[in-house]
C-alpha cells in the first residue's frame, strides 16, 4: 500500500532502492534534479488509431470457426486468420493465460512485448494493439473489447493483461530454485509451438517469447520497484477480444499460477481451463487493410 505522507514514502525509497545504502554523497541539487517532470518517451498522438467502432461492427453476424479449450497447466495453438477475430474467456474459475502471437506464414514475426509496452503502456485493453518485433513492427492484433476495463489501476498500482512479464519458465526455476517443473508456461508454450509446426522442441523453444499476461493483475512495488502479482480479478465469463490485423498463429498457456495470488512454477495453485474462441466476420471491417512491415529500408546509416 502506498504510504499517506510522502516525507515517509521517500525515506524507504532512499533506504531500500539498490544498494541498500547509497555508496555516493548525495548532491546539493539532488531534489531539483529528481523534481524534473517526466516526459512520454513514445508520445502516440501520430499513430493511426484503429477505428473502433468500424472493427466492432464487423462482428455483426459473424460465425465462430474454431473453439480451443486450453487445459490448465498447458498450452493450445489456434489460428486466426487476418480480418477475423479471437476472444479469450475465463470459463471455470480465475485463471491467467499467457498469450504468444505469430505471423502464420513467417514466425520470425512475432509479438514484441516490450515495444508494446513502450507504445501502450505497461498493461493493455481496448484500442491497444499488439505490435511485431522488429524490423516488422506492425500491429499484429488490436484489442476490440476487454471486460475487466473497469478495473483500471489499484491501489497497490497493480492492473490487468500486462506487457512487464516475461513468462514462467524452467529455467528461472532451476537459477532460483535448482528444481525441475515442466509445466512453466514457456514449457506449455514451447509444446503447443512444436505440435503446431511439427518441430523439435529445441526449435519450437527459440520462437517462444515474451508474452501478454492475459488476465494477470501485476504492477511495480512502489517501495522496492519490484514485480508483483495479485489474484485476479477475472471472473468465469470475463473476456478478452482482438482482431487479428494479419494471419496469426496464436499460443496461450493456462499458467501453472491459476490465479497467480500465491506461486508459480508448481502445482500447488489452483488451476482452470481457458476458452479460446475464433470468429469470423461476414465481410472484413469497412476500409481495413493488413498493416504493412515497418517501411525503414534497414540501411543503418551505411
Ligand atoms: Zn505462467
Amino acid at each position: 500500500m502506498a504510504d499517506s505522507n510522502p516525507d515517509l514514502a521517500l525515506v524507504k525509497r532512499i533506504a531500500v532502492m539498490k544498494p541498500a545504502a547509497p555508496e555516493t554523497s548525495t548532491p546539493a541539487d539532488a531534489e531539483a534534479r529528481r523534481a524534473i517532470r517526466p516526459v512520454i518517451c513514445y508520445p502516440v498522438d501520430a499513430l493511426a488509431q484503429p477505428d473502433l467502432p468500424v472493427l466492432r461492427a464487423a462482428r455483426d453476424g459473424w460465425r465462430k470457426i474454431d473453439e480451443v479449450m486450453i487445459p490448465p497447466r498447458d498450452a493450445r495453438s489456434f489460428a486466426v486468420p487476418g480480418g477475423a477475430f479471437f476472444r479469450i474467456t475465463s470459463i471455470e474459475g480465475p485463471q491467467v493465460g499467457d498469450l504468444n502471437l505469430w505471423n502464420a506464414h513467417d514466425t520470425a514475426e512475432r509479438f514484441f512485448s516490450g515495444k508494446t509496452r513502450a507504445l501502450h503502456g505497461t498493461h493493455l485493453s481496448t484500442g491497444d494493439r499488439l505490435w511485431s518485433n522488429l524490423p516488422f513492427l506492425r500491429p499484429l492484433a488490436t484489442i476490440t473489447a476487454d471486460s475487466l476495463d473497469w478495473y483500471g489501476f489499484d491501489a497497490y498500482g497493480g492492473a490487468v493483461h500486462d506487457v512487464i512479464g516475461t513468462r514462467c519458465d524452467p529455467h528461472t526455476h532451476r537459477l532460483l530454485s535448482g528444481g525441475t517443473y515442466h509445466q512453466c508456461c514457456h514449457s506449455n508454450l514451447t509444446r503447443a509451438f512444436a505440435d503446431a509446426r511439427n518441430v523439435p522442441l529445441t526449435d519450437a523453444e527459440m520462437a517462444v517469447h515474451d508474452v501478454l499476461n492475459v488476465f494477470m493483475c501485476t504492477g511495480f512495488d512502489r517501495i522496492t520497484g519490484q514485480y508483483f502479482m495479485k489474484a485476479s480479478p477475472v471472473r468465469p465469463g470475463d473476456y478478452l477480444e482482438f482482431f487479428a490485423e494479419i494471419d496469426l498463429l496464436g499460443a496461450l498457456s493456462a499458467c501453472p499460477g491459476g490465479d497467480c495470488s500465491s506461486e508459480h512454477s508448481s502445482d500447488v495453485a489452483r488451476c482452470h481451463p481457458l476458452l479460446v474462441e475464433v470468429f469470423q466476420p461476414k465481410a472484413p471491417p469497412a476500409g481495413w487493410q493488413p498493416p504493412e512491415r515497418s517501411s525503414y529500408d534497414r540501411s543503418h546509416g551505411r
